[in-house]
């Protein structure tokens, strides 16, 4: 196989050398199509010159001029020293000022030419004149012929000590001029002129060194057409990925299970109520693809109480009627026992077998689960354990909070079993994110809640607030309902001085002393929990203090409220985890958020967002827009290549485009034969952590 110009070495490209190689190594870049895809984080428009005698206070500017002094003073008591640099372009001076760096007092000369950028501030001693604290800056040499640092837009790249920003910008004009001499477009050009989309080269280069023709304010924006471009490569290459793996699992043989339905004729008799249009539906889709001899992989979305429980319990049956074991997978221990409860109770009439396989459990029924004994088995990570075998496993259900990417999917039907499976997200998460972490899967949500529910009132405390808190409260239970309160932790830490549900509970029960309160935390026994559990939902306990035990998969109609300790110390999924435990029978329910001290801007934020929606789907957006995408819900955990380019959150048109050309091109040609550039830049992306096509 021939190696592709973008597998370069920058180390052989002139000028670079092993020695600015490592340096260059530091920042990521190794190779041209490294430095291709590391862009500036902003550009500096140094056409025209800002004149320093017209700056306004309080603005972002870019400011040339020549150093006229410089001096290294000292506040009084020697508290702190400050390096001062003066700087005048003829209109006005502009003072520089670096506080407790005085190696800065080496940078400069007197009659350097200098760009300073930062933000301009009054002069806080006399309160006129301009001055910049800790600004970016560059030495400007009078020797720049090729107008790479002054006369353009100027491209700023993050720096690492050792390259200062203007050595890297010769450093990546130098890479870009040779990238792009030497590159050849990769990418269908039908592809290109459908979306407008740039020739890779004019990308390339405009991307890094923009020819004038575009204004600056979209290329600091990301927005430019030539951001666009590189934005779509790197998502073509993620989804091309993608499909090529859904297509590969899709030729694989996987188990028809082919029952007749008994089983689940006989539950949906039993339970209480009749399923809603949207679980029919993606009853249906799920049983559909079970049908069929390929193995299943599907997502099941739905928000919190919108009955996901019963749809897979459903698939179960399917299985087990068909004579195969089948498996739920929770993230954690407490999920996995709550899950262990509640199916049980749905299967306890039908006469079949279900266990729990957690870590920290003694009972271990291996023995059972491998003579095929066990028809469901409901635990954690330990249930891929080495000896754990299963007589014959046809059906994993996986729930999870997007704990399990793409990779860890593949490496699961790697254990020699190819069973069906199905996803369940208990948060709902934005479309555009389940494209990327669940790309690879089908997709059934169920967009509907049972009938009867009232939207939950939901409300924030300080927590001096209590007494008003309190009283709601003695009037939900005079009226019969029941209350949940909820801590953060369940031992009082003297350094977080965090409410303890346990000494918490004494306090509560001497307020609300005609009312009988209950404790569920994670330190106790399996066995205790579930009788507390039970006795709350006989009514035999009015007040539940508990840690975040109960944050998934408790069901209690009569429960009103829900009231959050230390709310601020909750991310908002979880937030809306707990919400979702009040409001599943026929009274209005509230969600009070007791908040304490002083709230950082995010835990603010987040607690507006609750109480402002109820609605999962929004959540989920609005949490991805507080926390960003550098922390997708863990697609790092997940091993998913790093996009460097394409923004989950502005790109998402760029995303569906991408998405639905990469599809289609790997259905129409599965091996890529057509594209082998295009081919290798997909594999290069994904750099082995997946075996993407058929190596044939
Ligand atoms: P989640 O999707 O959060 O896992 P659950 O499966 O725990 O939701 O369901 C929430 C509650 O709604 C449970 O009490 C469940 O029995 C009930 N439920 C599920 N489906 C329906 C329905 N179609 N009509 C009424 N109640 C339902
Ligand atoms: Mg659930």
């Amino acid at each position: 196989m021939s190696r592709d110009i973008q597998d370069y070495p920058v180390q052989y490209v002139k000028g670079i050398g092993p020695k600015r190689a490592k340096l260059l190594a530091r920042l990521g870049i190794n190779t041209l199509s490294d430095a291709i895809f590391y862009l500036p984080f902003r550009y500096e428009d140094r056409r025209i010159t800002q004149k320093i005698a017209d700056i306004r206070y309080n603005t972002f500017q870019a400011v040339t001029g020549r150093v006229i002094a410089s001096e290294l003073k000292e506040t009084p008591k020697g508290k702190m020293k400050i390096y001062e640099l003066v700087i005048t372009d003829g209109s006005a001076v502009l003072t520089g000022k670096w506080f407790n760096q005085p190696y800065m007092k080496k940078v400069f000369k007197v009659g350097d030419r200098v760009v300073l950028s930062g933000t301009v501030k009054r002069n806080s001693y006399w309160g006129v004149g301009y001055e910049m604290h800790s600004p970016e800056y560059e030495i400007i040499e009078d020797n720049d012929t090729e107008n790479i640092h002054s006369s353009r837009i100027v491209p700023i790249y993050r720096c690492t000590s050792g390259l200062s920003t203007r050595t890297l910008r010769s450093i990546m004009y130098n890479l870009v001029n040779f990238a792009s001499q030497q590159l050849q477009e990769y990418m269908p050009e039908d592809i290109l002129r459908r979306y407008n989309l740039p020739d890779i080269r004019e990308a390339v280069q405009n991307v890094h060194f923009p020819n004038g023709g575009v204004e600056v304010e979209l290329l600091n924006r990301g927005d430019s057409p030539y951001h666009h471009r590189l934005a779509f490569d790197e998502l073509f290459f993620l989804q091309a990925g993608l499909a090529a793996l859904k297509k590969k699992m899709a030729r694989e043989k996987g188990i028809s299970f082919d029952a007749e339905g008994d089983l689940i004729r006989e539950l949906l008799q039993e339970i209480p109520f009749t399923l809603t249009d949207a679980q029919k539906r993606v009853i249906e889709e799920i049983l559909s693809d079970m049908r069929r001899p390929y193995p299943m992989n599907r997502l099941l979305q739905g928000d919190v109480g919108s009955g996901k429980t019963i749809v897979a319990v459903v698939a179960m049956l399917q299985a087990v009627e068909s004579g195969f074991q089948t498996a739920i997978m929770a993230p954690t221990e407490i999920l996995a026992e709550q899950h262990y409860l509640n199916i049980r109770s749905f299967i306890e009439s039908l006469g079949l077998r279900c266990e729990l396989l957690t870590g920290s459990r003694k009972e271990r029924p291996l023995d059972e689960i491998a003579s095929g004994k066990v028809d469901i088995v409901i635990g954690t990570h330990a249930l891929l354990q080495e000896g754990v075998e299963f007589k014959n496993l046809g059906l994993i259900i996986i729930d999870e909070q997007h704990r399990f990417g793409v990779l860890q999917r593949a490496a699961l039907r790697k254990k020699g079993m190819n069973p069906d499976v199905l996803v369940m997200t208990a948060t709902p998460i934005p479309r555009t994110l389940s494209l990327t972490l669940y790309g690879d899967l089908d997709y059934s949500v169920i967009d509907e809640m049972p009938p009867n529910r009232r939207p939950v009132v939901t409300k924030l405390f300080r927590h001096n607030q209590k007494e008003l808190l309190y009283k709601i409260i003695r009037s939900e239970l005079k009226k019969g309902r029941q209350v949940y309160i909820v801590y953060p932790t369940i031992e009082e830490s003297e350094k977080l001085r965090l409410r303890s549900a346990v000494s918490e509970k004494e306090e509560i029960e001497k307020i609300f002393h005609e009312f009988r309160v209950g404790l569920i935390h994670g330190r106790m026994k399996p066995s205790e929990r579930d009788d507390t559990m039970r006795a709350f939902k006989a009514k035999e306990i009015d007040i539940l203090v508990c840690t975040t035990v109960i944050e998934v998969g408790v069901d209690v109609p009569n429960a009103s409220v829900m009231v959050i300790e230390h709310a601020e110390r909750f991310g908002l999924a979880q937030l809306h985890q707990l919400r979702g435990r009040v409001g599943r029978g026929p009274y209005q329910s509230y969600c009070f958020l007791v908040a304490y001290g002083r709230l950082t801007e995010e835990a603010r934020k987040r607690l507006e967002v609750m109480v402002k929606y109820n609605d999962g789907f929004r959540i989920a957006e609005e949490d991805f827009r507080i926390r960003g995408p550098g922390e997708l819900f863990g697609t790092r955990q997940s091993g998913m290549p790093d996009l460097k380019v394409a923004d989950l959150l502005r790109h998402t048109k760029i995303l569906s485009m991408a998405r639905q050309e990469a599809f289609r091109i790997v259905n129409e040609d599965e091996q890529i034969k057509r594209w082998p550039v295009l081919k290798r830049m997909i594999e290069r992306f994904w750099r082995g952590k997946i075996e993407i096509f058929r190596t044939s």
